[in-house]
């Protein structure tokens, strides 16, 4: 019988004060979130994750798995910051560097608008070639041909990058770009708040004020945004606990978050490796169902199957998540790093997977409209205890 919360509640159970205050709806603490990292008890983890994700979806949607048809577009890999965990900028000969002209764009969007897409998620290295400037004709650009599709782009930490080299305020280059057309704020650049790693890291960009205070002005503008947490960079569980709590409060002041996306970093073409510890399968399902029940203020969590890869993009799905992304053509990053998961997921592939994990595929748009909820299937689903287990 698979673990449900009513399980993991009472005396009983050294997590069942943790499942009561997830039950009756109490806001968990930094002490409760570090005990669940430290629990070996993952289905228990899991159960209280599951339960927070009904809970949120709301009475009639409690099988809801969002994905969304996108691709990802990154103009340049050129940065003047050097993060060791990065390979995808200043690359030394496994990927050559290159900065696109807006045609150059325009032909990579075009590709892809024709498959169908509703979305393209813009972000790119912190180049001097792509000043605000650029970034507007871009967006300009794009707008004019696709007027239909939702530019989700530019990080926190390009916009900071932007504004001190226009020597102008980030209200105003927020501003300057959703007048171009931008319409959200993808989450990338936050990584780990805590100072330590971030120096170990060599990560001299936007600090953790910064990159809160940005969203916090972009959500005043009325642009809703995501945020991302790194792992994978010699953080503890400690820092990971404190990082969502950072995003929680900047949440409860500017309410703008909608999805919280856990990543994992990919170490080739990096040196890191062999100072840092990995994070397993159980780490990562950790992260997706602790963070569902520490952000008890964002609407929704992300199983990043590009990262993750399927299986485990399934299974995250029964710990919290209810998000799998898109079908991201063209996605440059991650793959830089050595992910091999394919680049284009067809949406009928993206609807079988959220299928068989047992829920029900819902294709949406940028900000979680609903384009279409797919017709109900009744599958046989592998008891989750045996999938869980076949990731160890
Ligand atoms: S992580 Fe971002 S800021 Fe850091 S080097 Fe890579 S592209 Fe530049």
């Amino acid at each position: 019988m698979a673990v449900v919360l009513e399980n993991v509640l009472g005396k009983a159970n050294p997590l069942g004060d943790i499942a009561q205050k997830v039950y009756d709806g109490v806001r968990l603490t930094r002490e409760d979130a570090i005990r669940l990292y430290k629990s070996d008890d993952i289905m228990a983890i899991g159960a209280l994750g599951e339960y927070a994700r009904k809970r949120a979806a709301g009475p009639g949607r409690e099988k809801y798995v969002y994905y969304i048809h996108n691709m990802h577009l990154n103009p340049t890999n050129m940065c003047v910051q050097t993060c060791r965990f990065c390979s995808y900028a200043n690359p030394t000969g496994k990927n050559p560097s290159y900065t696109w002209s807006i045609d150059q764009v325009l032909d990579a969007a075009r590709r892809n608008v024709e498959l169908g897409i509703h979305e393209i998620h813009m972000v790119g290295g912190l180049n001097p070639a792509c000043n605000l400037d650029y970034y507007e004709e871009v967006l300009k650009a794009l707008k004019a041909e696709f007027p239909h599709i939702h530019m989700k782009a530019m990080t926190a930490v390009e916009i900071e990058y932007l504004a001190d080299l226009e020597g102008i305020s980030y209200e105003e280059t927020l501003k300057r770009l959703m007048a171009a057309g931008l319409g959200s704020m993808p989450g990338g650049g936050a990584e780990i708040f805590d100072d330590g790693v971030r120096e170990r890291m060599a990560v001299n960009k936007t600090t953790a004020a910064v990159w809160l205070e940005i969203h916090g002005v972009a959500h005043n503008l009325g642009l809703k945004t995501n945020a991302t947490m790194l792992t994978g960079i010699s953080e503890t569980e400690e820092n990971k606990v404190d990082h969502m709590l950072q995003l929680r409060e900047q949440q409860d002041k500017t309410g703008g978050f909608q999805c919280f996306i856990p990543l994992k970093c990919y170490y080739d073409g990096t040196n890191i490796q062999e100072e840092v510890t990995e994070p397993t399968a159980i780490d990562l399902l950790k992260d997706v169902a602790i963070s569902r029940l520490v952000l008890d203020n964002f609407p929704h969590i992300k199983a990043y199957w590009i990262q993750l890869g399927e299986t485990l993009a399934q299974v995250a799905l029964s710990f919290g998540a209810d998000d799998l992304d898109g079908t991201i053509a063209e996605e440059k990053i991650t793959h830089a790093a050595g992910a091999t998961t394919p680049l284009q997921l067809a949406k009928e592939r993206m609807e079988e997977l959220i299928y068989t994990a047992g829920y029900l595929p819902v294709e949406r748009d940028t900000v979680y409209n609903i384009k279409r909820v797919a017709e109900a299937k009744t599958l046989t689903i592998p008891p989750l205890e045996q999938r869980v287990a076949a990731l160890c």
